[in-house]
């Protein structure tokens, strides 16, 4: 029988080892936590029976991921549900740029600014379930639909500040700048819409939504389809050299590249090595969860209706931030991610007290405490939160890699999405699941299509590796 091991059991591990376990290979997952889901876990703390998300909260890349809906995770328990208004970008004035489910409700709500919207989401949007077989997967290949993929991927080489010059409105600049900065790029650098376009189109297409019970529902729903499909899962284990890997015919890795470097050494061919050597790390993340009593004070109305809220004022004081993390140097008012999990799913809540998810954009590897410049963020938009905690729960950026050692630095994106890796992958190679070892491949959110909870980089890593077996 054909063996496999993966290492690492975040989404992409776990969707490795699914896909492999389906074509009958015999599978054993290695993860070095107590508990399987990398950046897709859920806790219970600061206040008992509050459910917080670890990492991953909101999930427009993870509902119609073809990986995820083909599995029918339905039947293990995974509800997808939404708050009433997907993303709202609350300014000092009061006003705000609020994103509907629907690109029609979004622009009509924009003014003068609704034709941009349309023209930037309409045709993406309506042909979104067609582009996911071009957009989940490697970028450098010939597209199933390459008209669409060329009417989608023309703005996407554009800066995003380029993009927000087409809107006359702060609130709509603001609004496309929030999901633009998703990037963790300076937003005047090339291909920096391409994130937020495809965030914006799969957001209007499948919602941006949250698992019921916490975002470890994916993960539980995950573990129990590969267990029922024969595959082992071993926990606690942690691999530092390629002597502690079992002898199987495949092996995949859902870890960051210069890990596989240094597990692999001198087995990786020499070219292999060092491109994965030079990968390059983004920014990092700041992470506080909140048990916030009667939830947050916000002026802006639409705020408090939102499963998300974008904090950092202006377009222009959020590109002029995202540059300066860019450069290593902490703004005094960092841009800051607030999710509100709870308005969807109720069952996260005690009673009145509710939990409140946010993380700061900060530098690579930032060694000091965010937390009072978030606080103070929030606060700007909503006077009284502070007196409103109830208890907080800290992951620095610093205690991030220790949490889970993808996330080098604090950075949540598994590597910089600068052009060339956005492009490539980990390396520069038409192969960006290859380790250039027979039967090794990576599948991290190092390789296409990118972070987040979808699992196509195991998918496609496995289906790669399954393809060379058959040869
Ligand atoms: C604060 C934060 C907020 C985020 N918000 C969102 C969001 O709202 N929506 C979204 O879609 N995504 C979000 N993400 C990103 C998302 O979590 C990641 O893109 C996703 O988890 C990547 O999955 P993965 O399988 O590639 O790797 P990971 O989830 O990083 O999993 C890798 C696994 O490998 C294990 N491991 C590492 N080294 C070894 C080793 N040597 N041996 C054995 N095991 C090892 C780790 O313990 C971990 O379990 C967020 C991340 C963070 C940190």
């Amino acid at each position: 029988m054909t063996t496999g091991t993966v290492v690492g059991g975040g989404p992409n591990g776990l969707a490795a080892a699914i896909t492999l376990a389906q074509a009958g290979v015999d599978v054993t997952l290695l993860e070095a936590s107590k508990t399987v889901g990398g950046g897709v876990r859920s806790y219970e703390g600061i206040v008992p029976g509050l459910i917080h998300d670890h990492c991953a909260a909101i999930h427009p890349m993870a509902v119609g991921s073809p990986f995820l809906v083909g599995l029918d995770l339905e039947r293990h328990g995974l509800r997808w549900l939404s708050a009433e208004l997907d993303c709202v970008h609350p300014l000092d004035s009061g006003d705000a740029g609020v994103l509907h489910r629907s690109v029609e409700d979004t622009a009509a709500g924009m003014g003068v600014d609704g034709a941009v919207w349309r023209a930037l989401f309409a045709s993406s949007v309506a042909h979104f379930d067609d582009l996911t077989e071009d957009i989940m997967g490697p970028l450098l290949r010939f597209p199933h639909h390459p008209f669409r993929m060329a009417r989608f991927g023309a703005p996407t080489v554009l800066p995003a500040a380029v993009v927000a010059r087409a809107f006359r409105t702060p609130t709509a600049r603001a609004l496309w700048g929030g999901i633009a900065a998703h990037t963790f790029r300076p937003l005047d650098q090339p291909l920096t819409s391409a994130i937020g376009l495809g965030i914006g189109a799969a957001g209007h297409r499948y919602g941006w939504q949250v698992a019921e019970g916490g975002s470890g529902s994916i993960i539980a729903a995950l573990e129990t389809t590969l267990v029922e499909l024969g595959g082992a899962v071993e926990t606690g284990v942690r691999i530092d050299r390629a002597e502690q890997l079992p002898d199987a015919d495949v092996t995949l890795f859902d870890l960051d590249p210069r890990s596989v470097a240094r597990i692999l050494g001198d087995r990786l061919p020499r070219r292999a090595a060092r491109g994965l050597e030079r990968f390059r790390y983004g920014p990092g993340a700041f992470k506080v969860d909140f048990a916030v009593d009667g939830g947050v004070p916000w002026t802006n109305p639409d705020a408090h209706r939102a499963g998300t809220v974008h904090l950092g004022g202006e377009f222009a004081e959020v590109a002029a931030n995202e540059r300066a993390i860019h450069v290593g140097r902490m703004p005094e008012r960092p841009f800051v991610l607030v999710g509100q999990q709870y308005l969807a799913d109720p069952t996260r809540s005690v009673g009145d007290i509710h939990p409140v998810w946010s993380y700061a954009h900060v530098p690579n590897g930032y060694a000091g405490d965010a937390t009072e410049a978030i606080i103070t963020q929030i606060e700007r938009f909503a006077p009284g939160f502070r007196d409103r905690i109830v208890g907080t729960s800290v992951c620095s950026t610093a205690e991030m890699p220790h949490y889970n050692s993808n996330f080098v630095g604090g950075d949540i994106n598994t590597g910089a999405k600068d052009p060339v890796q956005l492009v490539f992958g980990p390396r520069v190679t038409l192969e960006p699941y290859s380790l250039g070892i027979a039967g090794m491949y990576i599948c991290s959110a190092a390789t296409p299509p990118g972070p987040a909870a979808h699992g196509m980089c195991g998918a496609n890593a496995a289906q790669r590796a399954l393809k060379a077996l058959r040869r």
